[in-house]
C-alpha cells in the first residue's frame, strides 16, 4: 500500500472511531495549559489533573506565579516527576512573560522555545491546541504508534524526524487532531506493552500486526 494511501485509511478510521480527540489535560485557559503540559513530562496527565486545581487557584495568573518563589510551587508539584526543576521552570516562565511577551503565552514555535521548561514538543502542544497550528508534538505515545502502524519509517529513530514525517502526509488542517488521535490509541489501545491487537480496529493495515501474524 502506498504510504499516502495509508494515511488516508488511518485517517479515515479515527474519524469515524474517534470522532472527538482532545488533550486529557484540564485547563481553562493557554496559561493553565502551558502550566499543565510543563508538569506533565514524564508524569500521567492523571496525577497532573489532580495538582492542578489547587495550583491554578492560587496562582491563576502569570503575576501571580512571577511573584512567588520555586520553594512555594514545590509544595503543590512535590507528588509530580522532577518537582524542584519544574517549580523553577513555571516560575521562570511565569517571570518572562509578564516581561517578555506582555504576560500573555506567544504563538511561535521560536518565542515558545525560549520560556524556562518549554522544549519543542510542549510547543508544538501549545502551538496546535491553543493556536491550532500544524505542529505535531511526538512524545513517546506518537512515537511509537506511529512506527508500529508504519506512518513512519524505522529510520525515523527521533521524534523530530518523526514529526517531520508525518506532518508531509497529514493534511494540516487535522494535524492537531491527529496528534490527539495517536496519544489517546497509544494510551488505551496500542499500549507500550502488550498492545491489544486483537481489539485494535487499525490491525488490518498496522506493519507491527502483519509481522506478528506472519510468525
Ligand atoms: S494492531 Fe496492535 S500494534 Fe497495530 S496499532 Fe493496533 S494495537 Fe497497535
Amino acid at each position: 500500500m502506498r504510504k499516502q494511501e495509508l494515511y488516508h485509511k488511518i485517517i479515515a478510521y479515527f474519524e469515524e472511531a474517534m470522532p472527538i480527540a482532545e488533550t486529557e489535560l484540564h485547563y481553562k485557559d493557554p496559561f493553565q495549559l502551558l502550566i499543565a503540559v510543563i508538569l506533565s513530562a514524564q508524569c500521567t496527565d492523571k496525577r497532573i489533573n489532580m495538582i492542578t486545581p489547587a495550583l491554578f487557584q492560587d496562582y491563576p495568573t502569570p503575576e501571580a506565579m512571577a511573584n512567588t518563589t520555586p520553594e512555594v510551587i514545590y509544595e503543590y508539584i512535590r507528588s509530580v516527576s522532577y518537582p524542584n526543576n519544574k517549580a523553577k521552570h513555571l516560575v521562570g516562565m511565569a517571570k518572562m512573560l509578564i516581561k517578555d511577551f506582555n504576560g500573555e503565552v506567544p504563538s511561535t514555535l521560536e518565542e515558545l522555545v525560549k520560556l524556562p521548561g518549554v522544549g519543542r514538543k510542549t510547543a508544538n502542544v501549545i502551538q496546535s491546541v491553543v493556536f491550532n497550528k500544524a505542529a505535531m508534538a511526538v512524545d513517546t505515545h506518537v512515537f511509537r504508534v506511529s512506527h508500529r502502524i508504519g506512518l513512519v519509517p524505522e529510520s525515523c529513530t527521533t521524534p523530530f524526524a518523526t514529526e517531520k514525517e508525518l506532518t508531509k502526509y497529514i493534511p494540516d488542517e487535522i494535524v492537531p487532531k491527529t496528534h490527539h488521535w495517536l496519544i489517546l490509541h497509544g494510551r488505551y489501545t496500542c499500549i507500550a506493552r502488550n498492545p491489544k491487537c486483537d481489539e485494535c480496529g487499525l490491525k488490518e493495515w498496522c506493519k507491527h500486526y502483519r509481522s506478528l501474524t506472519r510468525k
